[in-house]
């Protein structure tokens, strides 16, 4: 942007100079319609995405807000919730509806508040109340599917389609312990992945995971944020928090993380820049139980282990120990499992190692 240019975005934005604005007239916002709610320029406009009843008889609804600015620009989507017991994105969520002023904000920010809320009102894991679905598992979704199935085509319907970036934020869910750190998505066509390495480095975790197996089928995209890569937008998921808690730490990381997309992006004005030190971590591997009882974690989040390293164990339900779960390789923990109930099949931690060079 020229000097001459910000000054009069400056100018427009702050005083309202009717001589300026007809000058930038033609750079004023239309009103973005969601659902049927408005948001005129440099106003704000919260409604519900409405998940139809399927065959199941359950429907559902998304609390949304759109932030809109007073000049066209990038439309980037927050979602917050799409499992339903991490708490500091939903609570995150909620401050960002207050701290982002659509008067000084150029572009849309379109915030998912709550994307599943099945799980989040019966306080589920993993898997919606309803179906057993893991929410982040059944993208693009299926109109005629299960409730969890219909949730996601509604989220890739009228949030990514309409979304020209996007951010899935996570944390450990309600059993998770764990470091903060971001997936970056190096599947996609070669500029989303640039993008989408840009996005993570604005949003400002220092632990990058390089994702390096994502579908690139749009049809079967599995995962929020690859849907929106699959479909040729940058994105992003992150993790801040966990173990069902609501510490002001890991909201406060999303919010600084937040701000620094903003003014990468070029929406804001201001904020924090981008990670100058980031860990790549390259193979990575989550380690699964393979069997059903009781888990004991051995490790702890952000702790070094060697191969061997005994990361946890599992007994049955009477205390016999029925397995000792290892690290394949030297790397980082990232999350542990941290109460007891395991099903054979699912996570204990995950372990990731230093990436030695970077080939996207
Ligand atoms: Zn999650």
């Amino acid at each position: 942007m020229s000097a001459r240019s910000q000054a009069v975005a400056t100018c427009v934005f702050l005083l309202g100079c009717g001589a300026c604005a007809s000058a930038a007239g033609a750079q004023q916002a239309a009103p973005f319609v969601l659902s049927g709610i408005t948001a005129a320029p440099g106003s704000s406009a919260s409604g519900e995405l409405r998940v139809p009843a399927g065959p199941d008889g359950e429907g559902t609804f998304i609390p949304f807000t759109v932030l809109h600015g007073t000049r066209p620009g990038p439309v980037l989507a927050l979602v917050s919730g799409v499992h339903g017991a991490e708490y500091p994105p939903i609570l995150a969520s909620q401050r960002l509806r207050a701290s982002i002023d659509p008067r000084t904000l150029t572009g849309t920010v379109v915030l998912v508040h709550v994307a599943n809320m099945p799980s989040f009102l019966k306080r589920t894991i993993y898997y919606g109340p309803t179906d057993g679905k893991n929410l982040n598992r059944v993208f693009p979704g299926r109109r005629d599917g299960t409730l969890s199935e219909r949730i996601a085509d509604v989220l890739t319907r009228e949030i990514v389609d309409r979304a020209t970036h996007l951010v899935d934020i996570h944390c450990g869910d309600g059993n998770e312990w764990l470091r903060p750190y971001s997936y970056w998505v190096v599947t996609g066509p070669r500029e989303v992945v640039a993008a989408s390495k840009d996005l993570a480095l604005a949003f400002g975790l220092d632990h990058i995971v390089l994702d390096t197996e994502r579908p690139k089928d749009p049809a079967a995209s599995i995962y929020l944020a690859n849907t929106a890569i699959t479909r040729g937008k940058p994105a992003l998921t992150v993790e801040s928090g966990g173990w069902a808690r609501t510490d002001e730490e890991s909201i406060d990381r999303i919010e600084r993380g937040v701000a620094g997309v903003l003014r990468h992006l070029g929406m804001r004005p201001g904020g924090p820049g981008p990670e100058a030190h980031p860990v790549w971590l390259g193979r990575n591997e989550v380690l699964r139980s393979g069997f059903t009882g009781l888990l004991y974690p051995m490790v702890e989040p952000g702790q070094t282990v060697a191969p061997g390293t005994l990361v946890a164990r599992v007994t049955d339900f009477r205390g016999m120990v029925l397995e000792e779960i290892r690290s394949p390789f030297a790397g980082e923990v990232l999350y542990v499992v941290a109460t007891p109930p395991i099903n054979k099949g699912e996570p204990v931690g995950f372990v990731a190692e230093r990436a030695t060079a970077l080939l996207y």
